[in-house]
């Protein structure tokens, strides 16, 4: 049973702009997929081609998928600590990662300084990496030397800032915190594509000079689409079964505390938890998934008895004054994970030949609006960018992180 996130119960009523399909309307480039590699792809796309008329598809209402149900942190690096990184990628490869999530949150900030009315409540809070063992305190401690010999504005703290019972940090002021959903109604309405709500698209194929989307709310046609399904893309097409992985995270938010004890967004335990205090002082706890690797595959959206009551534990041993705080909502979301913890971005072999962009690996938001400007300039040039080209999968082996099953 799919549950409701904080941030689709508190992002307000929205109209998207929409239109009447038409079989005579053939939109320049059709997105599938409203989460936040779609709505990036929109915004950038209608960046570089203004000419072009864009639509958006989604079998749920924007916001229905991860992007909707997700903690809202702008975190830059990857799932993993940027020393981890560095050993499994190569330095060059880590960094050139490392930099497209830097360039998002700069694109973010460039957004929202253009569009000053859409404040997708975007808080600059910075983000604390905490380490909850020596052995981690130590790769926190070298993932910091090798970022800032990158040129990468981090602090590292040889103790715990928060007096949590941690044991080092790693400290990125230029983090950040914002409302999912807002922020991608707000790319969305910027993007002016039209918006296709509850319109689940069945399959692509070749028809004519165009593209045909299939849909039992009706056929959509399009020079170019992008598919952007995320964890879904293994159910939509064979070609992805192998190489996107649905799993589950689940987060809970309390009642807004009395007090604000916490600034930053906060990562911790190599990201397997992470919290942090909500504008109106409520407290976000997720993850608690590593102990349930088993259950916590596919695409169920219920959240499980064992990961909350796993949460509700780290937050009574990390925060004991919060254990009486009532829990206000509870949700989860499927995170499309890849093998080597990187998007895929290409083009589907075969008949239709759909561009795609699926799968961050549980950093949706980091990657971002600077991933979304890679994926609009595949479809324009023909060209997937080098670092996520998804034929990489072809040709290593590579495995970063752990892999459900
Ligand atoms: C609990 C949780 C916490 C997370 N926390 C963070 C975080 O704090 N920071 C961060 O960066 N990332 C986080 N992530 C990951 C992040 O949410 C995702 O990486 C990101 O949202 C992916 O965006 P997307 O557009 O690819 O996917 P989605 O938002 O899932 O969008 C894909 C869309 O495709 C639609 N779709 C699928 N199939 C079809 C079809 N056949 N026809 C039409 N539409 C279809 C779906 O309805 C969905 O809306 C978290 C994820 C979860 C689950």
């Amino acid at each position: 049973m799919a549950s409701t996130s904080f941030w689709q119960a508190t992002a307000g009523d929205w109209r998207p702009p929409a239109e009447r399909p038409s079989p005579n309307r053939v939109f320049d480039c059709l997105i599938v997929g409203s989460g936040m590699v779609g709505a990036s792809v929109a915004y950038a796309l209608a960046q570089e081609k203004p000419a072009w008329k864009l639509a958006v598809a989604d079998r749920r209402q924007v916001g229905g998928g991860a992007t909707g149900r997700n903690a809202g942190f702008l975190l830059a690096g990857t799932a993993e600590h940027y020393a981890v990184s560095v050993a499994e990628r190569g330095r060059a490869t880590a960094r050139e990662v490392f930099a497209v999530t830097v360039a998002s949150h700069r694109r973010i900030r460039d957004f929202l300084a253009r569009h000053p009315a859409a404040s997708c409540d975007y808080w600059p809070c910075g983000s604390l990496t905490l380490a909850g063992t020596p052995d981690e305190a130590e790769t926190l401690a070298q993932s910091a030397a090798l970022l800032r010999e990158d040129g990468f504005d981090v602090t590292f703290i040889p103790h715990d800032p928060l007096g949590r019972g941690f044991r080092a940090a790693i400290r990125n002021a230029h983090d950040a915190g914002v409302h999912p959903v807002k922020l991608i109604r707000a790319l969305l309405a910027a993007s002016g594509a039209a918006v296709f709500e509850h319109w689940p698209i069945t399959g692509v194929e070749a028809a004519g000079n165009a593209l045909l989307a299939r849909s039992a709310r009706g056929e959509l046609r399009a020079e170019r689409i992008l598919l952007a399904l995320n964890g879904e893309a293994g159910g939509f097409d064979g070609f992805f079964a192998d190489k996107v992985f649905p799993v589950r995270g689940q987060i809970l938010v309390t009642a807004p505390y009395a007090r604000r004890l916490l600034s930053e967004v906060v990562y911790a335990n190599q990201g397997y938890e992470y919290f942090r205090q909500l504008p109106d002082r409520r407290f976000l706890f997720g993850g608690g998934r590593r102990a349930f690797a088993k259950t916590e595959i596919g695409a169920d959206e219920t959240p499980t008895a064992a990961v909350q009551g796993f949460l509700e534990a780290f937050r009574d041993r990390h925060f004991p004054e919060l254990a009486d705080l009532p829990i206000e909502r509870r949700w989860a979301g499927t995170m499309g994970f890849t093998r080597d913890g990187l998007p895929l971005m290409g083009r589907l072999p075969g008949r239709a030949p759909a561009w795609f962009s699926i799968a961050c690996h549980g950093h949706g938001l980091g990657f971002g609006l600077e991933a979304g400007r890679l994926a609009a300039r595949m479809v324009i040039t023909g060209n997937p960018p080098p670092l996520f080209d998804a034929r990489r999968l072809d040709a290593t082996a590579t495995v970063s992180g752990e892999l459900p099953g």
